[in-house]
């Protein structure tokens, strides 16, 4: 079959791959008919990541159809029409089971060097009944391009709204006018945040961000960029600070932004060396979301413990640790 492998930063090439076949009783083997590009594809595209020796298998974004299943697949049969999320979970496990699909015990990413990935022909899904999800639609509904953002960028944006605690009457700052952030904006607004303000650079974007319920944009960076969310928001910071980008830049400005007692969701993946110390004891069994999972709830925390200043003080600045 056909895929999608990248052998280095700027070197993407469609190569004949082994068919996907099923190997275990959990499994299903699913016929990709949408599959999308992240955010995320484009760090080691840019020279950021590792590549194996035949290179890195593509894509975590992806809709399909059910072409089998394994003997011990329960919800799911040939002909369903599935959207696999960016994580694969066993949907059982204790961590699975609180909502951190992403570090379930028995998860793993798409693609790389070990499983297929969704910018290919067809996919093997392991643990299907805990991964897929089945749309009740078919394959060439209206819907369908929105129903892709579901398998990452709309559901990651929502989860950073979730984490964030953003809820009616709350003011709310997005950090990054990227596909994530827009969707943040999206979610914010969907949880019935009362002041939206997004940070941004690109007017293209931050157009769509208005038109999709911002109601303010700060086009500044840095420290620059703080003081105007300050200005906006009678000198105290947003409530619930969505930060959309990974970079130690923004996840520095999105400390900074926070009023006290507020709390960050954390989903841009963490990528520059540049990030801020947060003091993370708890060891991570994988990179990038699982990083975003866990660190988020320790912002929670670090937040309010570097923030015990009544709501009227100014935010004291943050600084790595
Ligand atoms: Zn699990």
């Amino acid at each position: 079959m056909k895929a999608t492998v990248m052998h280095g930063p700027g070197d993407v090439r469609i190569e004949n791959v082994p068919d996907a076949t099923m190997m275990e009783p959990t499994d299903a083997l699913v016929v990709v008919t949408r599959a999308a590009i992240c955010g995320s594809d484009l760090w080691p595209y840019r020279g950021y990541g590792e590549f194996g020796e035949t290179g890195n298998r593509m894509g975590h974004e992806f809709i399909g159809i059910v072409e089998a299943v394994g003997a011990e697949v329960r919800t799911l049969k040939p002909g369903d029409l599935v959207a696999a999320p960016f994580a694969i979970s066993d949907g059982t496990c204790v961590f699975c089971r609180e909502g951190l699909h992403t570090s379930c015990v028995h998860g793993a990413w798409w693609g790389g060097t070990t499983q297929d990935g969704g910018q290919g022909e067809a996919v093997r899904v392991p643990y299907a009944d805990g991964t897929l999800f089945p749309l009740p639609v078919g394959r060439d509904d209206a819907l369908m391009p929105s129903l892709l953002t579901l398998t990452d960028v709309m559901a990651t944006g929502h989860h950073a709204a979730v984490t964030a605690r953003v809820g009616p009457g709350k003011i709310a700052a997005v950090v990054g006018d990227g596909a994530v952030g827009l969707c943040a904006v999206i979610a914010a607004k969907r949880l019935g945040a009362e002041q939206i303000i997004l940070m941004g650079r690109q007017p293209d974007r931050l157009a769509l961000g208005r038109a999709f319920g911002a109601t303010d944009v700060v086009t500044a960076r840095g420290d620059e960029a703080v003081e105007q969310v300050r200005q906006l928001t009678g000198g105290h910071g947003a409530h619930a600070v969505l930060e959309c980008v990974g970079s130690g830049l923004s996840m520095r400005t999105a400390l900074n932004v926070a009023r006290p007692g507020g709390a960050i969701g954390r989903v841009g993946v963490p990528i520059a060396q540049d990030q801020p110390r947060l003091r993370v004891r708890r060891p991570m069994r994988n990179p990038s979301r699982m990083k975003v999972v866990v660190v988020q709830v320790r912002h929670q925390a670090i937040v309010q413990l570097i923030r015990p200043q009544p709501d009227h003080a100014p935010p004291a600045q943050v600084r790595d640790a």
